[in-house]
């Protein structure tokens, strides 16, 4: 998982043009950057920890260069383990997307004389490049012979001094080139050709490419020559304002409403989606992270909303539904990039299985997209902050509207998004709710451990609420369904200790009660969000109830409080340590 970009054609700023194109892939990985550059036909290289600085402080003219953001797999954040690498004789400098899965395997290949200068799997295929390239073999040709070699999913981008040419390779782990006047391009994502390219096509799997200043060419590993597949406009993104807000997170937190309004206007796309599940004998959600309790908490609309058979499992645990799958099932994949390594292996999967696939995707030109049978979009707009917000609630916004149409409920119902959204604009101009957010989440700030609980759906927002604050805070907290506390979890509550406790669903409204009673008896300091359970909590927060739409409320009072307590604790929420957006790694 990083961000890659490369150019090759006229004579251009390094900085500006490899640089801000990294900015805006710095999702992807921000542990460190890199970039390497043809300069008199020498190569220059520069690499640093940390995030990809807004200005550059060294200037360089070049006709190509290529730059890599970092999510480490292989050995620990250091300038040494940045990309790019190089090979021994400092000829050949690549960038690279993923695990080598073979690393031990390949490195046997090399000379026993073989010097490493990082701890990165990486540097093999540099290593393997070079030696290649020594004994006669361009750039393309070597990458022809290494690439096939590496075993997992990959994409590497290699340079040689000696020539204006950039090589670039995939397997599954997504490149989009891109071309114009300008010269050629390459990137992990299409926003980031935005302004430099006019036209894009998706570099194609088994197969590597060659861009020089006059375009592009692909070709098989054994050399013969391939069509590319069609090209696409790039898309135009508007530049990424913040405007009034301090961060991504609370632009996106604040962008939700008017995201339900849109999703309300289009019940086309639910509509096919509904179809699809009516026509299905069970549905299989799956999704990672906030995507899974989405699918989650979907799998307990579709079952008590619709009558629907149906079940969410973690994508990265696909293989334990595996077994029960036939073209009977309908599986849906939930994913905000559409890249996610373990979706597209649980997609790849369930297809295996003869199911019909489909992807919730806020990506529409995403890997996902290209792989399932039907494609419905979230409709989120473009999230820059690592931590999920708008494109959460998208998918439980979809998730409701298709279990509100489908199976026994089939009544046409699209209030609910509307009444979300309205509640929510509510909520965010009401100074008794900043009060309640202020006042809790300085308890959860100054706190080592909170708990979460909560029940039916309830249960996937306190996991979803746990997830935000573990991610935005760094504060230990932990969901459990509200009636397993007494089971066990109990034992962990001290005078003290901060418990949310999400009421979303009347049918458990007493049942929510008397677990936060428990709680409260232990010495939790307990704060009571949604259904009203009492006046017992040491705080309150009583919201409308909205019937199933509660969950939507409930998950962005949730995003609220982790927000506040990241910023209490001197953190950028838009950038948590360790994470990035899309992981396309297993
Ligand atoms: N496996 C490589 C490393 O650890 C690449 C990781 C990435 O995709 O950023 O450096």
């Amino acid at each position: 998982m990083c961000g890659i970009f490369g150019y090759v054609g006229n004579e251009q700023s390094v900085p500006i043009v490899v640089g801000s194109a990294l900015k805006s892939l710095e999702y992807r990985g921000y542990d460190s950057w890199g970039i390497v550059w043809r300069e008199a036909d020498r190569l220059k290289t520069i690499k640093r920890i940390g995030r990809v600085p807004t200005t550059f402080t060294f200037e360089a003219i070049s006709r190509t260069a290529v730059g890599h953001t970092r999510w480490a797999t292989h050995g620990g954040v250091t300038d040494a383990n940045a990309h790019p690498h190089l090979d021994s004789t400092g000829r050949i400098a690549i960038v690279h997307n993923g695990i080598v899965e073979n690393v031990a395997e390949l490195r046997a290949h090399l000379s026993s004389t073989t010097r490493f200068a990082s701890e990165t799997d990486t540097e093999t295929i540099a290593h393997l490049l070079g030696e290649r390239v020594s004994s006669g073999d361009t750039i393309v040709e070597a990458l022809r012979a290494v690439f096939p070699m590496l075993k997992g999913q990959n994409a590497v981008i290699a340079i040689d001094q000696h020539e204006e040419v950039i090589a670039a390779a995939m397997n599954v782990s997504p490149l989009v080139i891109g071309t114009g006047v300008q010269g050629a391009f390459i990137s992990s994502d299409p926003f980031a050709l935005a302004g430099k390219a006019e036209t894009m096509v998706i570099a194609p799997n088994h197969a590597v490419v060659r861009l020089d200043a006059n375009g592009v060419t692909a070709f098989g590993y054994d050399g013969r020559e391939l069509p590319l597949p069609d090209s696409h406009p790039v898309p135009d993104v508007s530049p990424d304002e913040l405007g009034d807000f301090s961060h991504f997170m609370a632009k996106e937190m604040a962008d939700q409403p008017a995201m339900l309004m849109a999703q309300a206007d289009d019940m086309g796309t639910v509509a096919r989606l509904v179809e699809r599940i009516d026509s299905a004998q069970s549905v299989v959600l799956t999704g990672c992270g906030s995507a899974f309790y989405a699918a989650r908490i979907g799998a307990t609309w579709l079952t008590t909303i619709s009558g629907k058979r149906a079940i969410a499992v973690a994508a990265s645990e696909f293989d334990e539904v595996s077994p029960f799958l036939d073209n009977q099932t309908l599986v849906i994949a939930i994913t905000q990039s559409g890249e996610t390594a373990d979706i597209l292996e649980a997609m790849r999967s369930a297809k295996a299985h003869d199911c019909p696939v489909v992807t919730l995707v806020n990506v529409v030109h995403s890997s996902a997209a290209r792989l399932a049978d039907d494609v419905f979009a979230l409709m989120a707009g473009r999230e820059r902050s690592v931590l999920a917000t708008k494109s959460m609630v998208a998918m439980l916004g979809r998730l409701l509207s298709v279990a509100s149409l489908s199976g026994k409920s089939a009544i046409e119902d699209t209030h609910r998004l509307t009444e979300a959204a309205l509640a929510m604009e509510d909520l965010a101009g009401s100074p008794k709710f900043t009060a309640f957010v202020s006042t809790v989440s300085t308890v959860i700030a100054g706190s080592e451990h909170v708990y979460v609980i909560g029940k039916g759906d309830g249960y996937g927002v306190a996991q979803e609420a746990a997830l935000k604050i573990k991610e935005a805070s760094y504060v230990h907290a932990e969901a459990f369904a509200a009636g397993e506390l007494k089971h066990g979890a109990i034992a962990l509550i001290e005078p003290g200790t901060p418990c949310l406790v999400f009421a979303t669903d009347r049918r458990f409204q007493t049942d929510t009660g008397l677990s936060a009673q428990e709680l409260k008896s232990r010495g939790g300091y307990t704060i009571a969000i949604g259904l009203d359970i009492g006046d017992s909590a040491d705080a309150r927060l009583v919201l409308p109830d909205l019937g199933p739409a509660n969950a939507l409320l409930h998950v962005f009072v949730a995003q609220h409080i982790a927000f506040t307590v990241a910023l209490l604790r001197n953190l950028d929420p838009d950038f948590p340590r360790n994470l990035a957006k899309s992981v396309t790694v297993k």
